[in-house]
Order: structure tokens, then sequence, then C-alpha cells
């Protein structure tokens, strides 16, 4: 068994980050398997490497500790574009030269697409360009590089995957539209590189938070058009806050190291926290 913990390096870590961070970690080391460390930092704009240093000092508070060095997206760059190269030559991806106003003027359209799970699908504008303008555009104007989603589902068929403890789920990938898998500004997108990654760690099982459970679907998809084996999932419970919503980085009352910083525990927090038993005011969203 070999689970993994992969922050963004984006801000600080939080309750549910730790929660997330345990339950992967105890899930490894209850079966004498493997726990690594992923830093998600392939959003170069946004990462920052104060918070590198930080979530693995919050992991250590913890009392977690970890197989290897962490794995770094940014070291990885060419294999997520050898990754797109193959896509690229079965002709599954294609550039799109949409800014973000273009699109959100095609999506006020009175019969754009229908919303995915993580918002409005793209329309699909740049997905039957003529091949002499998208040979010409391809020299001069910023694009990133999208799935052509209809063709990928025709090429494999249906899938699944397996639920820890439920089973197995249908993935829906379709439903996402022409999701992007190399940006503008970054050389690949999460679903990319993550399930590039998950694949050359050695992933048996992902443990993460039930908020990338529809990034699964994707995930699934991706693993089949690259021939990378499929890990056992399980999709976590939300550690919510206060005010009834699940944390996000801004919360910084819920921050390990404000957690830290007034004289909390860590051990004591992670026994906590896997027990499910929350400090005073947050609590846990079950899917
Ligand atoms: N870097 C991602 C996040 O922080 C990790 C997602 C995953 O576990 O696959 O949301």
């Amino acid at each position: 068994m070999l689970t993994r913990f992969a922050p963004s390096p984006t801000g600080e870590l939080h309750l549910g980050h730790a929660y997330s961070a345990l339950l992967a970690h105890a899930a490894a080391r209850g079966a004498g398997g493997r726990f690594r460390i992923r830093i998600d930092d392939i959003d170069g704009s946004r990462s920052r490497e104060i918070y590198v240093a930080a979530a693995l000092a919050d992991l250590e508070w913890l009392g977690i500790d970890w197989d290897g060095d962490p794995v770094r997206q940014s070291a990885r760059l060419d294999r997520y574009a050898a990754a797109l190269d193959a896509l690229r030559s079965r002709a599954l991806v294609y550039p799109c030269f949409c800014t973000r106003a273009d699109i959100a003027a095609s999506l006020a359209a009175p019969h754009g697409p229908p919303d995915g799970p993580a918002g409005a699908a793209y329309p699909g504008t740049c997905r039957h360009l003529a091949e002499s303008e998208r040979r010409r555009r391809l020299e001069s104007e910023p694009h990133c590089w999208r799935l052509d989603m209809a063709k990928a589902v025709a090429t494999t068929g249906e899938l699944a995957w397996e639920e820890e403890g439920q089973g197995a789920r249908r993935a829906a990938p379709l439903a996402h539209g022409d999701v992007v898998l190399a940006r503008k500004d970054a050389p690949a997108s999460y679903h990319l590189a993550s399930s590039l990654d998950d694949a050359a760690m050695g992933v048996s099982h992902v443990i993460r938070g039930a908020d990338l459970i529809a990034s699964t679907d994707v995930h699934r998809l991706l693993q089949a058009l690259l021939d990378l084996p499929v890990p056992l999932y399980r999709h976590h419970g939300l550690v919510c806050g206060p005010n009834g919503k699940r944390l996000a980085k801004r919360d910084a009352a819920a921050s390990l190291a404000s957690l830290r910083a007034a004289g909390l525990d860590g051990r004591r927090l992670a026994d906590d926290l896997l027990h499910g038993r929350l400090p005073t005011g947050f609590f846990l969203q079950n899917p």
C-alpha cells in the first residue's frame, strides 16, 4: 500500500489538510505500507517556497513521517510534456486560443453548454478550427491544450473506479467538457499532472477530500488514455468551520500554524482528528 498527501504550496495548511494527510498516513502505516509527500507546485505564479517549508513543518508537528524525498511537480515538467505529445499524436487534444472573456461571451449565448461538475463546460469554440488557421495561430497566439472529451470517451468506452468500501463508481467525464490539460501559464493542468504522478509514484490508494471526487472522473479517463494503473480511491468528508462552510486557505483561524502558535499539541490534535474529534466550532461534513 502506498498513499500520498499532495499539498499545493499556495497558502498555509489548515485543519482540513491535516485531516486528509492524517487519514492517508494512518492508512499506509496501519497496513505496513508507504506514505509519500508530493508538492503540487505546477502553478509557478502562485506557488511559494515558504509554504513548502511551512507544510512540511506542520506535518512534522502532527507526528507525520514520510518515505523518501517529497516529489516536486515542478521537476517533472518533461513527463507532462511527453504525455501531452502522446495525446497530440492521437489527435485527442487541440489548442484553444480563447480568452476568459471569449468563453464568458459564448456561455452567455442562449444555447450555451450545460454546467459541468466544475462549472460551465467549455463551449468548444476552438475544437473545429481549420488546420491551417490552427497552425497560423499556434505560432503567434497564447493557447492552452484541451482534451477532445467526446473523442476521448469514444476511445475508451465506459469506465469505472473503485471507491473503497463502496464498490464500483461509474466515471462520468463527459459532463466536464473539453478540460484543459496544459495551461497557458503552466505546462500541465492539475488533472494531467496528478494522474501521471500518482502512477509514477506507485500510489495504490488515493485518499483525498470529497471536493475532488468529480476530478476522479477525469483522472480515470486519463488513466485509460495513457495506459496508467488505476488506484483505489477514498474521498473523505470535509472539515467545515464555524460559518458552516468547508475550510479555505484564507481561513487563518483554522491554519495549523495558528493552532500551533496558540499552544496546541500537534500529536494530540492528530489523535483527535483521526478519531473524528474536532476542535470547538469545527465539524466534519461527510460526503
Ligand atoms: N494539490 C491538490 C490540492 O491541494 C491535491 C489534490 C489531490 O490530492 O489529488 O487540492
